[in-house]
């Protein structure tokens, strides 16, 4: 085991994770990531199955920061981005551009975990203060994980605060911390699969209504198989929330109906399909601070990605961490993002942040590697 004194647990391989430890090993730091899931990238993924591929969570990115914009620019390079241009797009805002990972969604966080320690499948259960001040984190099991000098959570508030209970309880970790105006919403998504082209020249159609937030020709993103008829539909969080607990086959019966009203028309037959219930889906601030995070956003370097851009000073942190006790908190809802299409910036900005101050945090204790 490596001194305790620049070990650096993060927990969560998303975006927000993969980038910080990204920053940190760059450092010559040591760092291991832990994540519940089979794969990386979180909320930024791709369901496969028969030969399909849907990006079920986060189907697309934009950019308002110029620093993220690179750092696309870079990903583009290493081809696991590219441009989207829908064909015959409705309802989105104007100027909006958009990008989509190559093959797929999960290739971005595959990109950003290429050389980190990772260990999948394992949900971290507990964090316990030792007495040389080092963290240890247990399993579900209450299986030693580790000792850790630092621990990044980049999980949602709800996960992240659960596995702070002990430490809210005692006064180690500060309550403010949780009591943030941040709201996670939820989203139903449904993947389908036909046997023919659904009856529309249209690869995105943005309804707002409901059920239907928005309705993705999968399969017209470069990069996919073109012979699948692939549509990826989303609900907004309102109804969601209301149908929380809907069946899942009833979720997808609902979603086929108001896409074939939608189009008037009838559809292919369907050959795949099946529900993604999202609880953390959006993080979006809650409406008094919604003119704050406007201004927040307003602060970053102007880049021609559609917004309006002004030179307000930003106020809200990026993320949270206390020197003190080397508990750190990151991801999307820490800073949340002004519009639905910028959560993978705002993870990946609240990432880098977070990477950057436990870095420099690990330095001033005089432990360079
Ligand atoms: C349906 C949907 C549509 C979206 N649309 C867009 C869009 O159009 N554009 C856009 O930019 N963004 C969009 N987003 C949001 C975007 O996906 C997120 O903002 C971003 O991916 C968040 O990254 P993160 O690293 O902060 O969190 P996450 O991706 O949630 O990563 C947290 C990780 O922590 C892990 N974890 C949690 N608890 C534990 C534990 N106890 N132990 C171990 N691991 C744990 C999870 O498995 C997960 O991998 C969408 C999301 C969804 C779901």
């Amino acid at each position: 085991m490596k001194p305790q004194s620049t070990r650096l647990a993060i927990i969560g391989a998303g975006i927000a994770g993969l980038t910080a430890a990204r920053l940190y090993q760059a450092g010559g730091l040591d760092v291991q990531l832990f994540d519940k899931g089979q794969n990386v990238g979180g909320r930024c993924a791709t369901r496969r199955r028969d030969g399909l591929a849907f990006d079920h969570g986060a189907p697309f990115i934009a950019a308002s920061s110029n620093d993220f914009r690179w750092t696309m620019r870079r990903w583009m390079m290493g081809a696991a981005l590219q441009n989207w241009k829908p064909k015959a797009a409705t309802g989105f805002p104007a100027g909006l551009r958009l990008f989509t990972g190559t093959p797929d969604m999960n290739a971005i966080p595959q990109r950003l975990a290429t050389g980190l320690d990772i260990t999948r499948r394992v949900t971290v259960d507990r964090i316990e203060r030792q007495p040389d001040g080092a963290w240890r984190l247990f399993d579900t099991e209450s299986e030693t994980l580790g000792d850790f000098a630092a621990v990044l959570i980049t999980c949602p508030p709800d996960q992240a605060q659960r596995l702070l209970q002990s430490g809210l309880d005692t006064g180690l970790v500060p309550d403010h911390w949780f009591r943030r105006p941040v709201r996670m919403r939820a989203a139903w998504t449904v993947m389908v699969a036909f046997d023919g082209r659904v009856p529309t020249d249209s690869d995105a159609l943005v309804l707002d209504g409901e059920p239907l937030d928005y309705a993705l020709r999968n399969s017209s993103k470069p990069g996919r198989i073109r012979e699948q008829e692939t549509w990826v539909m989303h609900a907004a969080p309102d109804i969601t929330e209301q149908f929380l607990d809907h069946p899942k086959d009833a979720v997808v019966d609902d979603f086929l109906a108001a896409l074939a009203y939608h189009l008037d028309a009838p559809l292919p037959r369907v050959i795949f399909a099946q529900a993604h219930r999202w609880l953390y889906a959006h993080a979006r601030a809650e409406a008094e601070f919604e003119g704050e995070t406007k201004r927040n956003e307003a602060a970053l370097p102007a880049t021609g990605y559609g917004t309006g851009f002004g030179s307000a000073k930003a106020t809200i942190e990026y993320s949270l961490f206390d020197p003190e006790t080397g508990l750190g908190l990151a991801g999307d809802w820490i800073r949340p993002p002004a519009s639905p299409y910028l959560g993978v910036q705002s993870a990946w900005l609240s990432g880098r942040d977070a990477g950057k101050r436990i870095r420099h945090w690990c330095r001033r204790r005089g432990a360079k590697a």
